[in-house]
């Protein structure tokens, strides 16, 4: 395979502009990681300059065109470091700062004897360092925590670290065994992996960015706005997965909640008031029943808390608790000094056999009789409730 090297470079020239480009159209659309995107689409830019200059290094006096274009990608590398980096919280550019300052002083040290060492050998262990750090710190952060295209990320920084340690230690020790000539396969090497990192880097950062997107939505799609809890989506996604880790051998509960004349509350104190009073039970259930069970806001002043594991008479006690701390709180003058209780049903479902739809229908009946017998009260679905039910 014959590899020119100048059309490597235009290559990595070529794709880092794309880059560029791509992640800059990006950001139009992921607004809130406009700091990030833009930080990378300007170090690939930072990237391009410092190709250009190195394309044409000799066309500089002494050694400043090597100078140039090593400070250029130490600038970029950690321009890329710190958009990674920012994806948690944003770092100070002091240390960064002073690292740049180190490389140039470096080369405004070097005779033109010491230029060939630094370019090929000495030069990339900064490069291999920011490349490490940055691969830790996706490895680190808990923002992409979870998101498929972590690993892959990871990996593309990781893969280039070690590429860069190589030509630090090893190909200087290849040169001294086997001639010079191996460097030039080495810089063949370097640039032909540059054509794929630059390919592949702003590929992996956008593949991250739209993945917590997605993520984002798909969370906000199950989630209540006003109390936080899930949603009716968010809860029969969530409860089919609880259902199949929780245990066969026993019994699933379900309480359904609906606060009693909750329109009267609307009327007397007003909407706002209304959602504090909502707020308010969303908190109580969550601290009651949030350890042992999924809570959802099935619409409006419903509500339901499936508890695995549970019997109708342990749900019954959890549902009797939320229902007695609603009520002390929202009325005690401290809190809301709202008079608010709510009516409960409770439904339970044999062991191995729980089918969430029949059991919300059969506690809804429940749920439906306690507010005939008078609001204010918990009832247990009937064994005949069950059936008709399911
Ligand atoms: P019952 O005791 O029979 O359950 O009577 P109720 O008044 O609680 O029941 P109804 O279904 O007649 O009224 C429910 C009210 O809940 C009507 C609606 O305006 C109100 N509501 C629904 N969603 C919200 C909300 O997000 N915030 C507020 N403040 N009110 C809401
Ligand atoms: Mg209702
Ligand atoms: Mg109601």
């Amino acid at each position: 395979m014959q590899m020119d090297l100048p059309t490597l470079w235009y290559l990595t020239l070529g794709t880092l502009l794309v880059g560029a480009a791509m992640t800059l159209w990006e950001r139009r659309v992921h607004g809130h990681r406009s700091r990030q995107l833009g930080l990378w689409a300007g170090s690939y830019v930072v990237f391009a300059l410092g190709c250009l200059v190195a394309m044409n290094r000799q066309a500089f006096p002494a050694v400043t065109g090597w100078a140039l274009s090593n400070v250029l990608m130490v600038i970029g590398y950690l321009m890329v470091w710190h958009g990674a980096a920012g994806l948690d919280e944003p770092v100070k550019a002091t240390r960064s700062a002073l690292a740049v300052a180190a490389v140039a002083l470096l080369w405004t040290g070097v005779g033109a004897g010491d230029v060939d060492l630094l370019w090929n050998h000495v030069a990339a262990l900064p490069i291999a360092l920011i490349a490490g750090l940055t691969a830790w710190t996706l490895v680190r952060s808990g923002t992409v925590a979870g998101l498929r295209s972590r690993p892959v990320a990871v990996a593309v920084f990781a893969l280039h670290a070690l590429f860069y340690l190589f030509r630090t230690f090893v190909s200087p020790l290849l040169a001294a065994a086997y001639g010079n000539e191996v460097l030039a396969v080495v810089a063949k090497a370097t640039m032909y992996e540059a054509v794929l990192f630059s390919v592949a880097m702003p590929m992996a950062f956008l593949a991250l960015i739209r993945e917590e997107y997605q993520a984002e939505l798909l969370t906000a799609s199950r989630t209540d706005f006003l109390t936080g809890l899930s949603n009716r989506t968010g809860f029969f996604a969530q409860a089919a997965r609880l259902l199949k880790e929780s245990r066969a051998d026993q019994p699933v509960s379900l309480l359904a909640f609906d606060l009693d004349h909750f329109k009267a509350i609307n009327d007397r104190y007003g909407h706002d008031a209304g959602d504090d009073v909502l707020r308010l039970f969303a908190s109580v259930a969550r601290e009651t029943a949030g350890a042992d069970g999924l809570i959802v806001r099935l619409g409006g002043e419903e509500f339901a808390v499936l508890l695995p594991a549970h019997g109708s008479k342990e749900a019954r006690a959890v549902g009797e608790t939320v229902a007695a701390r609603f009520a002390e709180r929202a009325v005690r003058r401290d809190g809301l000094g709202i008079p608010a209780t709510v009516s409960v049903g409770v439904a339970e479902s044999e062991a191995g056999r729980c089918d969430l739809s029949a059991l919300l229908t059969s506690a809804d009946r429940a749920l439906y009789r306690a507010k005939e017998l008078g609001r204010n009260r918990i009832e247990i679905a009937s064994p005949a409730e069950a059936v008709a039910a399911a």
